[in-house]
């Protein structure tokens, strides 16, 4: 039998353990951290991977999620249009839904390393060797699913990493009265800030700014008061919510820039592969379906003998292309209208006056249910 090993326990990773396992194939997730725990994020997953969720009994209804069927989109003045989604999505915090799928998983027989952070890998003669300052590990088929930023980028040499990325992502939950159906994404000078609501009656309160505006101001609370509140609507949130984190979560060095999904025969899925602007509000579900693509390939090469890995390997490539290629390219261009006075202006009209012309930008960064 052929071993699969997974690096990085997000929804990219989870969900490629939990198919895998579910084909009968063994399979062990190496994860730097513990479950349950947060992380910097919008909470808003679009409905495309409901139909998925589902078939796999990995839907997370029993916390309730809300469902989110309307967008508002304020301009750096205040000024703000709301209009309804087509497909739509539903919130819930990553804090519940990684630990839940890692549940499901472990259930499935998933074998998981906590608390361990993949140093070095090698390829040599068809076998992955695997390794982490306490144990070490052999493989037939890697799995690379380390999201955003590792120092497997940096182990693996890839180019975007040594480019300084200038975006700073961060994450509050708060009480407050946000509507339930309602994803509201505010502009202020140099970013944006999304809100909507999650399980237990709580916001999240999730923002991505220039990273000069942390510079200017040296520390998050300044830099909010100093350059967030710019945006009437965004004062008002944060004055009227009550704070449930001591402190933020808080990540810096984001980058858009190009990636892969395939680096030294390593198969790689989620923001691993290329992250979307997170406004389009669409890279869980490139994670989830990335992963649903590259887990029933390698379905293939374990049970079939005739695939072999350059098949496999070409056909992820040729169908991660096919299915994400675009969408980043189109996040990152949205991202441009975004966290500029004049430009988060044009959008708000864009959505007030020419609603097709919104909505087909809004399905462009999105694909369609699956
Ligand atoms: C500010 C912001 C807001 C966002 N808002 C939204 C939103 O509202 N909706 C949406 O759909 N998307 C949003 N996203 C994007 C979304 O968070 C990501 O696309 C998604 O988390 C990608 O999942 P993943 O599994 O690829 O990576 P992750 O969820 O980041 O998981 C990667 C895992 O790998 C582990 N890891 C890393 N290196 C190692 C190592 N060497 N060894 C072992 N483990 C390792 C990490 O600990 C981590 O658990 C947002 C992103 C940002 C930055």
């Amino acid at each position: 039998m052929k071993r699969v090993i997974v690096i990085g326990g997000g929804l990219a990773g989870l969900i490629a353990a939990i198919q895998l396992a579910r084909a009968g194939i063994s399979c062990t997730v190496i994860e730097k951290k513990a479950y349950p725990f947060h992380r910097v994020c919008g909470e808003y997953v679009s409905n495309e991977v409901v139909p998925f969720l589902k078939s796999i009994n990995v839907f997370p209804s029993q916390f309730n999620p809300p469902e989110i069927s309307n967008f508002m989109l304020s301009a750096v003045n205040g000024r703000f249009e709301t209009m309804p989604l087509d497909l739509g999505g539903f919130g819930i915090s990553r804090y519940t839904f990684d630990s839940f799928l890692f549940e499901k998983a472990r259930a499935l027989g998933v074998e998981f390393f906590l608390h361990e952070e993949v140093e070095t890998i090698r390829f040599h003669r068809e076998v992955f060797e695997v390794k982490t300052r306490a144990n070490e590990w052999k493989a037939d088929v890697l799995i690379g699913t380390f999201g955003k930023r590792s120092r497997i980028d940096q182990l693996l040499k890839r180019q975007f990493i040594d480019q300084r990325s200038p975006y700073v992502g961060v994450k509050y939950h708060v009480r407050t009265n946000h509507p339930n159906d309602l994803i509201a994404l505010h502009n202020f000078p140099g970013g944006y800030c999304g809100m909507s609501n999650i399980e237990e009656g709580k916001t999240t309160l999730c923002y991505l700014s220039h990273r000069d505006n942390l510079k200017q101001y040296r520390n998050i609370r300044d830099m909010e008061e100093n350059v967030l509140f710019k945006n009437p609507l965004l004062r008002a949130a944060f004055r009227n919510a009550e704070f449930l984190f001591k402190r933020p979560e808080v990540i810096n060095e984001i980058s858009f820039e190009t990636k892969g999904p395939l680096e030294d025969h390593i198969l790689m899925a989620g923001d691993a592969a290329g992250m979307i602007a997170p406004l389009s509000g669409n890279g869980m579900a490139m994670a989830i379906r990335s992963a649903k693509i590259l887990s029933e390939l390698v379905i293939r090469f374990v049970n079939e003998a005739s695939f072999t890995r350059g098949m496999m390997e070409r056909s992820y490539v040729a169908s991660w292309n096919q299915n994400f290629r675009s969408h980043l390219w189109k996040g990152r261009q949205i991202q441009k209208l975004f966290g500029h006075s004049f430009m988060s202006k044009v959008a708000v009209n864009l959505v007030m006056h020419v609603r097709p012309l919104a909505n087909a930008i809004i399905r462009g960064t999105h694909g369609d249910p699956f």
